[in-house]
């Protein structure tokens, strides 16, 4: 008898789940992977092709690749899930689970800011950096703004990222003085990690005649009047917008009562929700710190552990500290790293290393082993 682990998500938390299941205990436990969607994208991968550095062809991943012992992969969308009995319905059919992880990352919320909807100029998504790459074909002159739509987003270095590669991108065709790039977001300092990471990002900001606005809430984008409102009364006009959308957890996660607060409940230890054999890993999860990729990752492996030690009866794992380290791109070729651990501690530790061109060969590394680990056999 094998156990059945269902995971729903094949993102970063999902992927890797899978592939550390089937590398230790391909006889002892199936795994079906559940995602909607044909392929894969790191979400760094969007940046690639808002400079098109990429195509949108060359940056998705298809799962249809997929070559791992015991996991079964299954392009379906999530409909219900049933917390108490893992009973999870697609559109497809229905899969009774042992044990159930919801790796279902997080969801953009455009309904929550007026006059932004789906379609608008963001590069959260593969489809609006492409969209966000050809509006840059014709802007010369004039002010972007980079709206940071609500708290918590993905990758809190996303945004920063973005402006230091536009103000490149400005430089390299000779129109950097004729932009105004400005970042207005609701924390008091960029990648507030710590103090000390937080000053790197407000140094590189400076040096790049980039402003960043903090602790502002935009409320609504006027595109006819080209302003954003901000929630004290406040106006800021632009000529180019991009935003950041709100985040909320996937609906089907809502409605299966797994977030009564807006994110998933965890036991921050070993990720298991407040329904037994229920885990959540990666973005959607209710834990302190910052989301992303590599929390996910890390999320993963201690649930994994956690699956395996109570199927053989050893001791659980070491507990989950919600730590990885975070690649940045800061532009001319040169890539930083930032060392996070949240729960490690009694506070939060993040030290940044970089920027270099060596730790951007790191990051080519770090996506290329990725992407064999997950999808070769
Ligand atoms: C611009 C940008 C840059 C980033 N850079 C980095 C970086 O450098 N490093 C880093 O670590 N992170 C980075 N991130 C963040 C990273 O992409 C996410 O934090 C990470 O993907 C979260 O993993 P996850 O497994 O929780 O969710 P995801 O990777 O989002 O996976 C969730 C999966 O669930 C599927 N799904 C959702 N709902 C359903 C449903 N109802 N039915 C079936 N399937 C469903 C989705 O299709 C998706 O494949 C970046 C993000 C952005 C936007």
């Amino acid at each position: 008898m094998t156990t059945h682990v269902a995971i729903l998500g094949a993102g970063f938390g999902g992927l890797e789940l899978a592939s550390r299941l089937s590398e230790s205990a391909a006889d002892e436990v199936r795994v079906t992977l559940i995602d909607q969607n044909e392929s894969f994208s790191f979400g760094f991968a969007k940046l690639d092709v808002l400079l098109g550095r990429k195509t949108v062809s060359e940056v998705q991943l298809p799962y249809s690749d997929i070559n791992k012992d015991g996991v079964e992969f299954r392009r379906e969308r999530v409909t219900n899930i049933d917390s108490e009995t893992r009973t999870v319905t697609t559109e497809k059919g229905s899969y009774d689970a042992d044990v159930l992880v919801v790796a279902l990352g997080a969801d953009y919320d455009f309904a929550a800011t007026p006059g932004f909807q789906p379609g608008e100029l963001e590069y959260y998504t593969v489809a609006g950096a492409a969209r966000l790459r050809d509006a840059l074909e014709d802007f010369e002159s004039g002010k972007v703004l980079i709206g940071i739509l609500g708290h918590p987003f993905k990758c809190p270095p996303a945004p920063f990222e973005g402006a230091f590669l536009l103000h490149d991108r400005f430089v390299e065709r000779g129109t950097r003085d004729a932009v105004e790039i400005r970042v207005i977001g609701p924390q008091s300092a960029p990648v507030p990690v710590t103090p000390e990471v937080s000053q790197n990002f407000v140094d590189a900001l400076a040096q790049r005649d980039i402003e960043y606005v903090a602790s502002r809430h935009i409320v609504e984008v006027d595109r006819g009047r080209k302003e954003i409102r901000l929630e004290a009364g406040e106006t800021a006009a632009y000529d180019l917008f991009i935003g950041v959308p709100v985040h909320r957890v996937p609906e089907v996660v809502a409605c299966a009562g797994l977030a009564p607060d807006g994110w998933v409940a965890v036991n921050p230890d070993n990720l298991e929700t407040r329904f037994p054999n229920v885990y959540a890993v990666g973005d959607l999860a209710a834990l302190p710190g910052a989301k992303a990729g590599v929390f996910a990752e890390n999320a993963a492996k201690v649930v994994a552990d956690d699956i395996l030690a109570r199927l053989r009866g050893t001791d659980p794992p070491q507990r989950y500290e919600h730590n990885g380290t975070c690649y940045i791109e800061f532009g001319g070729g040169n890539v930083a790293k930032v060392e996070a651990n949240f729960l490690g501690g009694p506070k939060p530790t993040g030290r940044l290393l970089g920027p270099s061109p060596e730790l951007a060969a790191d990051k080519r590394e770090f996506a290329a082993a990725r992407r064999a680990r997950w999808f070769g056999s």
